[in-house]
C-alpha cells in the first residue's frame, strides 16, 4: 500500500470520529490513527478536497460530516522563541537551548472553529502565533538528531493562541497557552514535506499579519526532537509546535483568523468573547 499523503478527521456523526486519508476528492476512513498503523476501512466519502474542504455548494460538508482538528495527541509540545526575529520583536534572545512549554490537548480546536477570548477579568490581550505543526509517527525517546527527522509523521498547520499579558504576570505559561481552544489545528496533516523549507502565513480580516519560512527556525525539528526526547518520550501522534516568525499581534472579537502554508492548507478561527 502506498503511503498516506493527505489525513483528516472527521466527525462522521456526534458520536462517531474518524482519520480519514484525503485522495481524488474522497476521505478513506481509516480504522484507526495511520500512526499507530491505521488502514482504510473500505467505507468511503466524498465531497472533501485535498485540504480538508468540502466540495458542495458554497463549500458545504456532506451532510453530517464535519472536519475536526487532525490530531488526537498524548501531549502538545510548543518551542518558544524559536525564530530570531521574532524573540527580539518581544526583546527577548533565542535561548540557549530550545524553550519548550505544553499546550494541553483541551486546548485543541477544529478547523472553522471560535477561538474564545477570556474575560477581562482574566487577560486583555490575546495574540495570535502562527506555526508549523509536527506530528510524531515513530516511539521517540533518546534519539540522536539523525534518527530524529525518522520519527516525523507529518506536518500540519497551528496557532499558538497565547494571552500575553498573563505569559508575562505567571511565572509559568500553563494559563497563557493552554486555554480551551488557543490551539487551532488543521486542516489536514501532509506527509513528505520538508519540514525546513515551508513558508507560513498569518493574516487577520484577511490583512497580512506574518509571513515567515521555516528555514528561518533557530532549532530545527530533528534538533528540537532529539532535545525534548532526552527527557521525554514523544509518542506517535503527538503534536510538536514549532515556534513563530516575527508578526505577532492582538486578536478582537469578531476578527476572522487564517493560517496558511502552502502545501497543507489554511487554518481559519473566528474570534469571540468568553460567553
Ligand atoms: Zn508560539
Amino acid at each position: 500500500m502506498k503511503p498516506f499523503e493527505r489525513i483528516a478527521r472527521l466527525a462522521l456523526s456526534d458520536t462517531r470520529h474518524v482519520f480519514a486519508a484525503l485522495e481524488g476528492g474522497q476521505a478513506l476512513v481509516l480504522d484507526g490513527a495511520p500512526w499507530t498503523g491505521g488502514v482504510p476501512t473500505g467505507e468511503v466519502v466524498s465531497g472533501i478536497d485535498g485540504e480538508g474542504r468540502g466540495t458542495g455548494p458554497g463549500g458545504a460538508y456532506p451532510p453530517g460530516v464535519r472536519l475536526l482538528a487532525p490530531v488526537s495527541p498524548s501531549k502538545i509540545l510548543c518551542v518558544g522563541r524559536n525564530y530570531p526575529a521574532h524573540a527580539r520583536e518581544l526583546g527577548n534572545e533565542v535561548p540557549a537551548e530550545p524553550l519548550l512549554f505544553f499546550k494541553p490537548p483541551s486546548s485543541l480546536l477544529d478547523p472553522g472553529g471560535t477561538i474564545e477570548l477570556p474575560p477581562p477579568s482574566i487577560s486583555t490581550r490575546v495574540d495570535h502565533e502562527a506555526e508549523l505543526g509536527v506530528v510524531i509517527g515513530r516511539r521517540a525517546r533518546r534519539v540522536s538528531v539523525a534518527e530524529a527527522a525518522a520519527c516525523i509523521y507529518g506536518c500540519t498547520v497551528v496557532g499558538d493562541i497565547t494571552a500575553r499579558d498573563l505569559q508575562k504576570k505567571d511565572g509559568q505559561w500553563a494559563r497563557a497557552k493552554g486555554m480551551d481552544t488557543f490551539c487551532p489545528t488543521g486542516p489536514v496533516v501532509v506527509t513528505g514535506l520538508d519540514p525546513q523549507a515551508l513558508s507560513i502565513a498569518c493574516r487577520v480580516n484577511g490583512e497580512l499579519r506574518q509571513s515567515g519560512s521555516t528555514a528561518d527556525m533557530f532549532f530545527s525539528v530533528a534538533a528540537v526532537i532529539a532535545y525534548a526526547s532526552q527527557v521525554m518520550t514523544l509518542e506517535p501522534g503527538d503534536l510538536l509546535v514549532t515556534g513563530t516568525p516575527e508578526g505577532v499581534g492582538p486578536l478582537a472579537a469578531g476578527d476572522t483568523l487564517e493560517i496558511e502554508v502552502p502545501g497543507i492548507g489554511t487554518l481559519r478561527a473566528q474570534v469571540g468573547s468568553a460567553a
